[in-house]
């Protein structure tokens, strides 16, 4: 049997009209084919075929929509694009192949050689590897600054400044920034102002409410949520998007139709996830709070939180990711992460499964001695992302981690 592109349809968006976000997420971007499955089908293929040599004519003079190549379109991955679109409530997605792809592209498509760029000090490692090392290459010039402090954002901006940068909640101190104001900051001085949003998600946040111009996920985080496939995502207006989506289709790094399909099915469940990672992350970080080996804990969930009343503002939920300083040093971290036995010992975040890393030999390795100290990542910190096991027994995993330090004072 034969699909003919009659037969597939998008089904559509206006019926979903004021509909919530839970919804959205199962409903929104839905691809059907004349087989009528009720789950999504997959499109494995590279490219597609034509009823007649007119219409391939017609198709590559743009004169007709429609799929040509899978670098261009794939309706698999056309399906996600839809799906995250209306839940950051944005005009247009754009999928990539990583969550770096996604910030690569952003810049490729809307800086130039002179243009200047603002970037959060906490963000993703890799990002500040692509800002300072690659980007400085083409003549994009980076400043980093204090996520928090809004004197220091606007002491950056220069006449050349075109792009403010930033993750929040930070990575891995939960630092919260007041996305209101730097839009406010970036538009004031003609400049776009982009989030990447891959702590929160839409469900917890939608920065585009909060004036933001572009959203950027690493779809490999929670967006997946089971931790399968690597993948990224652009949302924006339509405008700035047919930008990325334009140097996307030239440089290639598309998101492939089999990872879109994973992450299109993932969203369906993202609601459910967020609130149970949040639920036992708030638990887990009162409950460290309390412990007599723990210094301190970073959850913006907890009132002890610098920015507490602003993440309550700006996020319907904490968040799954916590980190936490233990009474000593490194030996103690590595003793407290090595006792544990069912939580996986792994960099990786925003899983169903629990994860802990020791972000100053792991994710912060490579910064020197004085920028870790910079960005509050000490020897003694550890991070956790919680998944949605029953908190009991995350309890249970990482009181074995306390025993252990117990143990090793009593000797
Ligand atoms: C993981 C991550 C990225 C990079 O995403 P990849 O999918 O690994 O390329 C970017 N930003 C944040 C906040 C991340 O956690």
């Amino acid at each position: 049997m034969t699909f003919h592109r009659e037969e597939t349809v998008l089904i559509p968006e206006s019926d979903l009209d004021g509909m919530s976000l839970d919804t959205l997420a199962v409903r929104a971007g839905q691809l059907r084919t004349g087989q009528l499955e009720h789950s999504d089908a997959i499109f494995p293929t590279s490219s597609f075929v034509y009823t007649s040599a007119a219409q391939a004519a017609a198709r590559f003079g743009g004169e007709e929509p429609g799929n040509i190549y899978s670098r261009f379109t794939n309706p698999t991955v056309q399906a996600f694009e839809g799906r995250i679109a209306a839940m950051e409530g944005g005009e247009r997605a754009v999928a990539t192949s990583s969550g770096m792809a996604a910030i690569l592209s952003t810049c490729m498509a809307l800086l130039k050689s002179g243009d200047h760029v603002i970037c959060s000090r906490g963000v993703f490692g890799t990002t500040n590897v692509l800002f300072q090392k690659y980007m400085a290459k083409f003549g994009v010039e980076t400043s980093f600054v204090s996520l928090t402090d809004l004197d220091e954002w606007s002491s950056a901006v220069r006449p050349d400044t075109r792009m403010l940068f930033i993750e929040t909640p930070s990575n891995p101190l939960c630092e919260v920034a007041d996305m209101e104001a730097l839009a406010k900051l970036a538009h004031d001085n003609g400049a776009l102002f982009v989030v990447d949003n891959c702590f929160c998600t839409p469900v917890l946040q939608r920065p585009l409410e909060h004036g933001a111009d572009i959203v950027i996920h690493s779809a490999t985080k929670y967006l997946d949520g089971q931790g399968r496939c690597v993948g990224g995502v652009v949302v924006g207006p339509t405008k700035l998007m047919d930008e990325v989506y334009g140097f996307l289709r030239s440089a290639g790094p598309t998101m492939s139709p089999f990872n879109a399909w994973v992450f299109h099915k993932g969203l369906e469940t993202l609601p459910i996830r967020m609130r149970a990672h949040c639920d036992n992350a708030l638990e887990l970080a009162a409950w460290l709070e309390q412990q007599p080996e723990v210094e301190r804990v970073f959850y913006a969930g907890l009132e002890s939180h610098p920015q507490h009343a602003l993440a309550k503002k700006q996020q319907k939920g904490f968040g799954g990711v916590l980190a936490f300083c233990l009474k000593g040093g490194r030996e103690e971290a590595w003793k407290f992460i090595d006792a544990t036995r069912m939580i996986s010992i792994t960099a990786n975040l925003g899983d169903v499964k629990t994860t802990i890393t020791h972000p100053a030999t792991t994710t912060h390795g490579r910064l020197s001695p004085e920028d870790k100290s910079g960005a509050g990542i000490t020897e003694n910190l550890l991070r956790l992302s919680v998944g949605i096991e029953a908190v009991e027994d995350l309890k249970t995993d990482l009181h074995r981690g306390f025993q252990a330090l117990q143990n090793a004072s009593n000797t």
